[in-house]
């Protein structure tokens, strides 16, 4: 396929929209997956401090009683609480083992309590340093030395219910960051990967996508050569037929009749060789179903044996007809493409058979399928020929069918017409002892 420039264009192409298309939805699909990922883990992070947010205030608002104060019993719920009017180091850390928020002991988050006016009351952990909005509810604050904090506020009320002061409690925001960092490099990294991937497969997949098309493509080119070739033939004999008489200045009536004759018989012949074609396309191209009739295969049989009888005597051929079965079965069909089909293969049975062969035919009706069977006892075909028969002008010895007048269309008709009416053909065939042909249809 590569070696046709047409061919290699036309992968190209197609590889490089299956390539483009592929990654706008690689592209896409990577992308969504990101955001979707990163609103996972952000909605997450807000449950996380949510929940320890709201815990803390279910606990702490009991133990509050003085607005602005700390309740220096806090620490037995936060050990590691610093109370900003005594010294941190004299805190009683440790005095209760209840740690009943043990994650706000770990170095990702910290609490800040202030006062009603803002003022820092008490804290725990590392605060940022950083300015707050205090109007915002969550907010995402940066230290100098650019990590990132995630910070939520609420008010708090004593255990009378009067405003007591502010918690603001926050959580670094390192592990999102390295979390989301890692992914956005997995996913540079991997979209070009998987670009390459898919511009390799692309490649491989336009090949198998327009291998059909090339098989076609040959088929045809082979096609019109050999049809050009069948009709050079006949034609070149006309034409030297012609010249050559010309090029006598008089020409007696018994060579004139036989140069006419000539041309009668490449006419014919040509002639035969256009219907065959135009009977092979008709067949391939007609779309619609055919319009059929009840066909007799017992009369289209009997007629054939008739009419090929004189053929097979000039052989020394004995030409035998069994029906096996009185009652005459009926297929649906074209009878005129019946007729063609069996008189191809009945008319290659006594040419391919030697002087007193035996040509049998026979018609039997097995449950509902009509089987007729073409047998001779002539050359054969041998095994490695067996497959292609069937094809277009096929010729198993091409100068011993010249001499018979094949061109080697009558096979690939029969299939033709096998194929329109729902058949089968097929062939056994033993060289020297003779073939088989076996046709089979649906009987009505
Ligand atoms: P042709 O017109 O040359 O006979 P066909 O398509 O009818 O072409 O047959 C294709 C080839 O199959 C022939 O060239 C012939 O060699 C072989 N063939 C067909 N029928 C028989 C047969 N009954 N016995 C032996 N060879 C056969």
């Amino acid at each position: 396929m590569n070696q046709n420039s047409l061919f290699f264009r036309a992968r190209w192409r197609l590889a490089l929209w299956y390539s483009g298309v592929m990654g706008i939805i690689l592209c896409l699909a990577g992308v969504g997956a990101y955001h979707m990922m990163v609103h996972a883990h952000w909605q997450g992070l807000q449950d996380e401090i949510e929940a320890v947010a709201g815990t803390l205030h279910d606990t702490l608002e009991p133990m509050l009683h003085q607005p602005d104060q700390m309740n220096p019993y806090v620490q037995n719920v936060l050990p590691n609480l610093c109370i900003i009017t005594e010294p941190c180091a004299n805190s009683p850390q440790n005095q209760s083992k209840r740690h009943i928020l043990g994650v706000t002991q770990t170095n990702d988050y910290y609490i800040h309590f202030r006062d009603r006016s803002y003022q820092t009351i008490a804290t725990v952990g590392n605060l940022p340093e950083s300015e707050v909005n205090r109007e915002a509810v969550w907010q995402i604050l940066r230290d100098p030395q650019g990590r990132n904090y995630y910070q939520f506020s609420l008010l708090l009320k004593n255990s009378a219910g009067l405003p007591w002061g502010y918690m603001q409690i926050g959580r670094s925001m390192a592990d999102y960051d390295r979390h989301l960092s890692e992914s956005r490099l997995a996913l540079l990294l991997g979209l070009p990967i998987g670009f390459v991937a898919i511009a390799i497969a692309s490649w491989y997949l336009a090949k198998i996508a327009m291998q059909p098309v090339y098989t076609s493509y040959q088929q045809i080119q082979q096609f019109t050569a050999d049809v050009a070739h069948e009709l050079r033939t006949p034609l070149a004999a006309i034409q030297a037929t012609v010249e050559s008489s010309l090029a006598m200045d008089v020409l007696p009536e018994t060579d004139s009749r036989n140069v006419l004759n000539v041309i009668e018989r490449q006419n014919s012949r040509l002639s035969q060789l256009v219907g065959d074609l135009l009977l092979l396309s008709r067949l391939d191209i007609e779309t619609n179903p055919p319009k059929f009739s009840h066909c007799c295969l017992n009369d289209i049989l009997c007629d054939l044996v008739e009419e090929l009888a004189s053929l097979a005597l000039a052989s020394d051929i004995s030409l035998n007809l069994d029906l096996k079965t009185e009652t005459p079965i009926y297929i649906m069909g074209n009878e005129s493409q019946l007729y063609r089909l069996f008189s191809n293969l009945i008319a290659n049975a006594i040419q391919y058979s030697n002087l007193n062969g035996t040509v049998s035919i026979s018609l039997t009706l097995q449950d509902r399928d009509a089987i007729a069977q073409i047998r001779d006892t002539g050359i054969g075909i041998a095994e490695q020929d067996l497959p292609h028969i069937f094809d277009r002008f096929y010729r198993v010895n091409s100068d011993r069918s010249r001499t018979t007048g094949g061109s080697g269309l009558g096979l690939a008709i029969a299939k033709a017409i096998a194929n329109r009416h729902r058949g089968n053909i097929q062939v056994t065939s033993e060289l020297g002892k003779g073939s088989k042909f076996i046709v089979s249809f649906k009987s009505v």
